[in-house]
């Protein structure tokens, strides 16, 4: 028998699978590090062995975070609802999350907004597409720089344009052109699927994402974010 299944349904059922596959992946994952930090704390161990130990562990941890990644791509849409956002407290809250980061960073993470509307979209998923545009942007900078995120009402009156700005390394004509690619990194450590889960997010959002990138002079990301219900 032929199972026919919509768009939404078939969304669903990847999401559960991942879900299914990543808590399998997991499991045996956490075991296999308790052991070898084990290896890592014992006397019997030598130098260069922990060095390797360590190596392992930042494997795995990478593989983790990969498989996070995954699953909030797969995060299928019912998980979070509508609800009113104060978009100005959300921001705050972003910049509180990533205040210490920054500062050891040596770089200096500034809030520029208006008093805006309330909207009503899924908070959770404005929230993750700051987090890792921030992120992104904190990793742009390598020394000290400045990251400002600011939010007007769009003169279309129809949006909120949110801005995340940063002044580092920016981007080659290379990189912009294969940014939202999936894996795509330029990172030693990295996932490369940041940026792809900021495009589907505000896509889910019923908004845009523009991107402005200047090598050696930085990077803008500039959301809109719909104001109507
Ligand atoms: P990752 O951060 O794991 O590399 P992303 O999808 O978040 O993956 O980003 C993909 C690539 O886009 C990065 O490796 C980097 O080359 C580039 N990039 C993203 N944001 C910025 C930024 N703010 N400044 C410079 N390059 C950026
Ligand atoms: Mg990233």
């Amino acid at each position: 028998m032929e199972m026919k299944l919509n768009r939404s349904e078939k969304l669903q059922m990847v999401g559960q699978l991942a879900a299914g596959f990543a808590h399998e992946i997991r499991n045996p994952l956490t075991t296999i590090r308790g052991f070898i930090q084990l290896f890592v704390r014992s006397d019997e161990v030598s130098e260069s062995q922990k060095t390797h130990y360590d190596v392992i562990i930042k494997e795995i941890d990478r593989v983790n975070e990969i498989i996070s990644e995954l699953l909030n791509m797969a995060n299928p849409n019912h998980v979070t609802v509508h609800e009113e956002t104060d978009i100005v407290k959300l921001i705050n809250e972003i910049n509180i999350l990533y205040k210490t980061e920054a500062e050891w960073r040596r770089v200096d993470f500034r809030v520029e907004c208006e008093s805006l509307p309330p909207v009503w979209i899924k908070k959770n998923k404005l929230h993750q597409i700051l987090m890792n545009l921030v992120k992104n942007a904190l990793e742009a900078i390598q020394e000290e720089g400045e990251l400002t995120i600011s939010a007007q009402v769009d003169p279309t009156e129809s949006f909120i344009k949110l801005t995340v700005a940063d002044n580092g390394g920016g981007m080659d004509p290379n990189t912009l052109a294969k940014l939202g690619t999936p894996f795509f990194t330029t990172k030693e450590s990295g996932t490369g699927l940041g940026i792809i889960t900021c495009y589907r997010l505000i896509e889910e959002l019923g908004g845009t994402m523009e991107i402005e990138s200047e090598q050696g002079r930085g990077t803008t990301f500039i959301l809109f974010i719909p104001i109507e219900r």
